[in-house]
């Protein structure tokens, strides 16, 4: 029995056979003559893949260090090698610009020569570096094609899904039913496989190393995404245990729905709406399954990323139409807020290429929709017409300054114009509001209070965007802190601008979803929660155990500390208040 550690994201405990995702088989590559004069574009896209593949090596290098997986880091200490070798990267090179072929052909060829000269080497150590050099040029040519595989998905049996990473539209693709857990070389804690296990309810570890390369496919293992272990060849009081688990686990989620008005303070003391994150194409029982008051963030961009093409504005209609149907036949004055397209970052669409160097800090989410005006009038037309049949909010993604809510407010204008012409109803009064995720929108709260009716504060972007960490690099987790002090008074300052000019202020990121921390939001004094919805049980549980003066108790923790302290201090002492006020938070947080 072998229990490897890694990141916990996505709670819950999973024991059954492994399905490895690889997209195996030979990857399909485009085989062209590059015109004359296209050679350095040609090289350029080479060299840019390239570079993303020794990126993403080195981060994983790093994550492993940290952790000291001595074997394991010289696994990848080699296939950087291989990814920097001279040699190779020139007999590329000189495929593409002398004999002008396409760069995948060229990573081809190369890798075809050097695989026959190592096989050739009378040296298991060569040999076995055959293996390395397929990984390598898998990873090359998936960078130039953004190849996946669709028989990859072919899962029979209920299993625990083994990857090197998954990026969402991979991860929707998997049959959720037949999906007991996932198990990742890569990945963070909010990459988007960790959002979508959390809002299906499936647990999900993550910075495994090479989990991928240590498990046979069918054999059993054993999954705690509570805290990020994964058990290999488990013996027989391991399995019981694991049971047992899984079955408190059921216990704990059915009870809590079942019993507990979600947000709702102790001896019914009014708390805070709570709310689920949505991603279309998942079925939307599990929000009233967890209880949920409606839908706080539907998150809009994958009927995009799930579709192989752009969604028409009639499907949008239907696919929003049905959510709005939905969350009015929801108890209370339920609301379902449509988050506008927000594509970028991490979140790529088929069929768009990222030529951006930097592409977290570039032409994303509402700067994308208003420099692609049809798409953001397709949208706005859709949103609309659906806000005739239920309670829709809306919001913007990733608004950083007032010009963009101005061109927006005349687009959105434009759009209501156009639906009075042609007689089509919709909801005059609709709610607009905008997402706080980036520094400059919380700096700038109380100017943007006065253009909108709401803000939903983004922890997932704010955090990456305030501590300068990518929210989908394992290497740099540690300085993803929602309660570092910087990102509290961000926080705090947007909530305190809603107040004063009167409007609502809720928090969306994946931080309400958190024990302690969303906790911490609610005592802030915001509004709504919005979370994964196999976490409302767990947070509405709590705060049905903690009154206001609790809460207002609970605020003073960090703020009775030395003013030096790290955000690990903040969040030690938040925890040892919490397990002081209920004896068994540590058991209850599955
Ligand atoms: C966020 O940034 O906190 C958020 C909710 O949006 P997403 O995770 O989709 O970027
Ligand atoms: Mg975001």
């Amino acid at each position: 029995m072998t229990t490897i550690a890694g990141l916990a994201v996505a709670r819950g405990y999973a024991a059954g056979p492994v399905f490895v995702y690889r997209g195996d088989g030979e990857i399909p590559i485009p085989e062209y003559s590059v015109a004359p004069g296209g050679e350095n574009g040609e090289l350029l896209r080479f060299r840019r893949a390239l570079g993303d593949v020794k990126r993403d090596i080195g981060n994983l290098i790093s994550a492993l260090k940290v952790r000291g997986g001595d074997a394991d880091v010289r696994v990848f200490e080699c296939h950087a090698m291989l990814a920097e070798d001279p040699t190779m990267i020139e007999e590329c090179e000189r495929y593409i610009a002398g004999d002008r072929v396409n760069a995948e052909l060229a990573v081809r060829r190369t890798a075809r020569n050097a695989r026959a000269k190592f096989e050739r080497m009378n040296d298991e150590y060569f040999r076995e570096r055959v293996r390395d050099l397929d990984d390598v040029e898998r990873r090359l040519l998936k960078a130039l094609t953004g190849f996946s595989n669709e028989a990859a998905f072919a899962l029979k049996t209920p299993s625990i899904v083994v990857a090197d990473d998954l990026t969402p539209s991979e991860t929707v693709r998997l049959p959720r039913e037949l999906v007991l857990g996932f198990a990742m070389n890569g990945g963070s804690t909010t990459s988007h496989v960790a959002l979508l296990a959390r809002a299906l309810g499936i647990p999900a570890v993550s910075g495994l190393g090479d989990i991928t390369a240590r498990v046979k496919p069918g054999e059993t293992i054993l999954l705690d995404g509570t805290n990020g272990a994964v058990t290999l060849n488990p013996d027989a009081d391991a399995e019981r245990e694991f049971a047992c688990l899984i079955a408190r686990q059921r216990k704990l989620v059915a009870d809590a729905s079942a019993n507990i008005p979600a947000g709702t303070l102790k001896n019914g003391e009014p708390g805070v709406l709570i709310y689920a994150n949505y991603h279309p194409g998942i079925p939307m029982t599990a929000i009233r399954e967890f209880g949920a008051r409606g839908i706080g963030l539907y998150r809009s961009e994958y009927l995009w990323i799930g579709g192989d093409r752009e969604p028409t504005e009639e499907e949008q209609f239907e696919a929003y139409r049905e959510a709005a149907k939905f969350t009015a036949g929801l108890p209370g004055a339920a609301t379902v807020t449509i988050r506008m397209l927000d594509i970028g970052g991490d979140k790529l669409l088929r069929g768009i290429s990222t030529t951006e160097a930097n592409p977290f800090l570039g032409n994303r989410s509402v700067r994308f929709l208003l420099s692609h005006r049809d798409v953001l009038r397709t949208q706005l037309r859709a949103v609309l017409r659906a806000s005739a049949y239920g309670r829709i909010y809306m919001m913007y993604p990733m608004v950083s300054c007032v010009e963009e809510l101005r061109e927006c407010a005349v687009e959105l204008a434009e759009a209501r114009r156009s639906l009075d012409a042609e007689g089509i109803p919709y909801d005059a009064g609709m709610k607009v509001g905008i997402m706080i995720e980036v520094p400059s929108a919380a700096l700038n709260a109380e100017v943007f209070a006065k253009y909108v009716d709401f803000f939903s504060i983004g922890t997932n972007d704010l955090v990456q965007y305030t501590m300068a960490a990518d929210r989908g690099n394992d290497a740099v987790a540690h300085l993803y802190q929602p309660l570092n002090p910087a990102v509290v008074k961000l926080v705090r300052m947007s909530v305190d601008a809603a107040k004063r000019n009167g409007i609502k202020v809720g928090i969306c990121g994946e931080s309400a979803a958190d024990p302690i921390v969303g906790v911490y939001w609610a005592a802030l004094g915001v509004d709504m929660l919005s979370m994964s919805a196999n976490s409302i049980p767990i947070v509405a549980g709590l705060l049905s155990r903690l009154t206001r003066a609790d809460l207002d108790e609970y605020l003073k923790v960090p703020e009775s500390m030395d003013e030096r302290a790290s955000a690990d201090e903040i969040l030690q002492a938040c925890h040892m208040w919490m397990a002081a006020k209920i004896p068994d938070f540590d058991s209850i947080v599955i």
